[in-house]
């Protein structure tokens, strides 16, 4: 049993651990270098996917660096906070740099037998060469020809990224996210002297980040900014998930905004299913042949539109409310918040995504 990855990215990457836990033979295959993947971005993943990442891919315990609160503001309300999300037991999310997620996954992979690293470009005989491939590209002569047919949406903002270094603050567990009148600003601890900083804001790429920090930042005595790195915002997603034996994944499935912080914990979500897809198989004695692709869809494809639908919905919500600045909508938000069972129904749609 084959697999090919094509592409070589951290979902890439994440699914071929995945995959070779398995006992599966997997080529990854792409023309572009390795990622050079910046220190001053982060990711914030999920408990429950953290845990899946520990017991099924790799131990990232040491990594990550563990979120207890979220606190959510809105500067409409003059930065009253609107929502607050704690649990008293276990901690909510994990913030792991790019970087290091990926060197671990890299030195992890390199050492395996299964694997086999290939600088492909001919992508022709894919479907006949192997049980199944994963294509985690989205540029690449596969998506053009089978995976063309997608919603998009561009959210006339960019994404300014960076870390700041500040003095040390003994419990930096609390993630906070001021909702502007321009967009989100988020701060993630990754260490009790460095926070991460995430602005989508409206607008173009060249702003003034060093000031809106100072602006927005009300916590960290801080010593010193780190380099910025600005990313045009859109959403996507696939209209269809398969061709054949090909399956689309990652973020050339689907991509959202990152106000949620959800894009790679959908991603995992979805090695998820094809873990459990492959498991069913093997138990059974069977191949791994397109049924997979198929149940992939079935299992995966209403759930994640639904959650992309969500994510987009709250972008909007905010968007619509900065502009006819009206308070309403943040007040409810808050009203509803209090209230103990929604609050614990928005912290486990956060955590697994949608269950049913
Ligand atoms: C600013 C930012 C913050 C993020 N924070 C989180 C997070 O906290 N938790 C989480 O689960 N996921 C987050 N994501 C999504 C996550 O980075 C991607 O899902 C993941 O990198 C996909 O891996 P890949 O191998 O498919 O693609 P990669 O090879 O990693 O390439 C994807 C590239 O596209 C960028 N990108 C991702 N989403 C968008 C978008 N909507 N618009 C424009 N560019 C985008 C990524 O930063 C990356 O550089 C964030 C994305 C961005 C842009």
């Amino acid at each position: 049993m084959k697999v090919c990855i094509l592409g070589n990215g951290l979902t890439s990457f994440t699914l071929a651990k995945a995959l070779i836990n398995q006992g599966i033979e997997v080529d990854i295959c792409s023309n572009v270098k390795l990622k050079n993947y910046s220190k001053f971005q982060t990711l914030g993943i999920t408990k429950s996917n953290i845990d899946f990442f520990n017991k099924n891919i790799l131990n990232i315990e040491k990594i990550g660096w563990k979120i207890h609160d979220i606190e959510i503001f809105s500067e409409n309300l003059l930065n009253e906070k609107i929502l607050n999300f704690n649990n008293r037991n276990e901690h909510l999310f994990s913030v792991i740099r790019n970087f290091d997620l990926y060197n671990s996954l890299y030195l992890n992979l390199k050492k395996n037998k299964l694997i086999h690293f290939k600088k492909d470009s001919n992508y022709k005989d894919l479907i006949q060469k192997y049980n199944l491939v994963f294509n985690c590209e989205n540029k690449n002569i596969i998506s053009k020809k089978f995976f063309s047919k997608r919603i998009d949406k561009k959210y006339e903002s960019y994404a300014h990224v960076t870390t700041i270094l500040h003095k040390k603050i003994s419990a930096n567990n609390t993630a906070s996210q001021i909702f502007t009148k321009d967009g989100p600003i988020a701060f993630l601890p990754i260490s009790p002297s460095e926070t991460s900083i995430v602005y989508s804001r409206k607008g173009g790429k060249h702003i003034n980040f060093i000031e809106l920090i100072k602006k927005y930042n009300s916590k960290y005595k801080i010593l010193k900014i780190n380099d910025v790195f600005s990313f045009e915002l859109f959403s996507s997603n696939l209209r269809n998930y398969h061709h054949q034996n090909i399956i689309a994944f990652g973020d050339s499935l689907h991509r959202l905004h990152p106000l949620a912080g959800q894009g790679f914990n959908m991603i995992v979500r979805d090695i998820e299913v094809v873990v459990d897809l492959i498991k069913f198989k093997k138990e059974h004695g069977l191949d791994l042949d397109n049924s997979i692709c198929l149940n992939f869809e079935k299992k995966t494809r209403s759930k994640n539109y639904l959650f992309s639908f969500g994510v987009d919905a709250i972008y909007e919500f905010f968007n619509f409310e900065s502009k006819i600045k009206n308070k309403s909508f943040a007040k409810t938000i808050k009203y509803f918040g209090k209230n103990k069972f929604l609050n614990k129904i928005f912290t486990k749609f956060a955590d697994k995504g949608i269950i049913y």
